[in-house]
């Protein structure tokens, strides 16, 4: 459908005059992707216009779909590599939230004129990396040229047992509230990266900054709540909010503790100066952990799960009758939440 990938002109910041055009579209195609679908022979050598997917006899396929835009999503000097890696793992933090085993991507890259073709290598290079780590593979996509900012749209494949996708729904009012891993820090990494982040040390904000570029998707935890967690979703856009999408989805309201919230040792060293970046842990998004629910007879099972799979579990609150979201201090005192999440509109 896309016509070919023009030559890198005009001159712009990231293609200076004189630096080598890119070849055509579908060289880049072959060059850079075809290699990253190699291990799936439903892709074709992506030299077919489709791809084909089964799945696994008595799975469903789940699939999610996340876009990052320049300027939006991640900054025009982050590196290629973890551009790439962040646009693929946002995706398979949604699959791990539905308990889901990744299978195959399809990707749609929309480059301004100005991109470069060493900038493709390491983007690809990112993707490779990825790939292995997740046991993933590429299937398929469109690549074109925008007059807009830099923009990768991923659709991820993954699989369960039929019937048992993960889903935000099932939340009753006695189950407690769990967290992997630790909340927060990416939207300190996006502080550091907008300079709205003082008093915090070079190692602190090399921290922050890492977690900002690259999440860590929990597929094998997810993987394991299958059957014990009773609701589930990825925490991308703050906490409060996104706790507030189960709570709607299950009729249900909940309680979060907030010094239960799991920190990391930078984050806790943040909030000892300055308390009110509390917000930033409850709303401020870009964690990329799974939120979700289970009834308190399976909390040594959770704890069990999260032993095995090397990623911190912490029980954050309960699930109580009503609709709304409160969070309370150690007292049992209610804290008010400027803050809840972000939206686009
Ligand atoms: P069409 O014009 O019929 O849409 P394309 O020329 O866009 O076909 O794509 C040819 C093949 O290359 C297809 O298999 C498509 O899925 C694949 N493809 C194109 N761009 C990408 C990309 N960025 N990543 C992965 N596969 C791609
Ligand atoms: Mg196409």
């Amino acid at each position: 459908m896309s016509g070919p990938v023009p030559t890198a002109e005009p001159p712009s910041p990231a293609a200076p005059a004189g630096s080598p055009a890119l070849p055509g579209e579908f060289e880049l195609i072959r060059r850079y992707f075809a290699p990253l679908a190699s291990g799936f022979p439903g892709a074709f050598g992506l030299r077919d216009d489709a791809a084909l997917i089964a799945p696994s006899a008595g799975h469903e396929l789940v699939m999610t779909a996340d876009a990052l835009i320049d300027g939006v999503h991640f900054l025009p000097d982050d590196p290629p590599d973890l551009v790439a890696r962040k646009a693929l793992r946002v995706n398979l933090s949604d699959l791990a939230a539905k308990g889901a085993r990744p299978r195959a991507y399809l990707l749609v890259a929309c480059f301004p004129r100005a991109v470069t073709e060493p900038w493709i290598a390491s983007f690809a290079r990112g993707l490779t990396k990825d790939q292995r780590e997740f046991a993933i593979h590429l299937a398929g996509g469109d690549t074109c040229v925008t007059p807009g900012p830099l923009t990768i749209a991923i659709t991820a494949i993954g699989e369960v047992t039929e019937g048992a996708m993960l889903r935000r729904s099932g939340a009753k009012p006695g189950h407690e509230l769990w967290v992997t891993g630790t909340l927060g820090d990416g939207a300190l990494g996006l502080a550091v990266r907008r300079n709205m982040l003082s008093g915090a040390g070079p190692k602190d904000r090399k921290y922050f900054t890492e977690r900002y570029r690259l999440p860590q998707p929990r597929v094998a935890l997810g993987h394991m709540l299958v059957g014990a967690a009773s609701a589930a979703l990825d925490v991308s856009d703050g906490l409060v909010q996104d706790l507030g999408h189960i709570c709607a989805a299950s009729r249900v309201g909940a309680v979060i503790e907030a010094a239960s919230l799991p920190l990391s040792p930078p984050a806790r060293r943040v909030l000892e100066r300055e308390p009110a970046r509390l917000a930033d842990v409850l709303g401020g998004g870009d964690d990329y952990e799974i939120l979700f629910t289970a009834p308190p007879a399976l909390a040594p099972t959770i704890a069990d799960f999260g032993a095995a799979s090397g990623v911190a579990v912490a029980r954050i609150g309960r699930i109580v009758a009503g609709a709304d979201v409160a969070v309370t201090d150690a007292a049992g005192q209610p804290i008010s939440v400027a803050r809840k999440g972000f939206t686009h509109l």
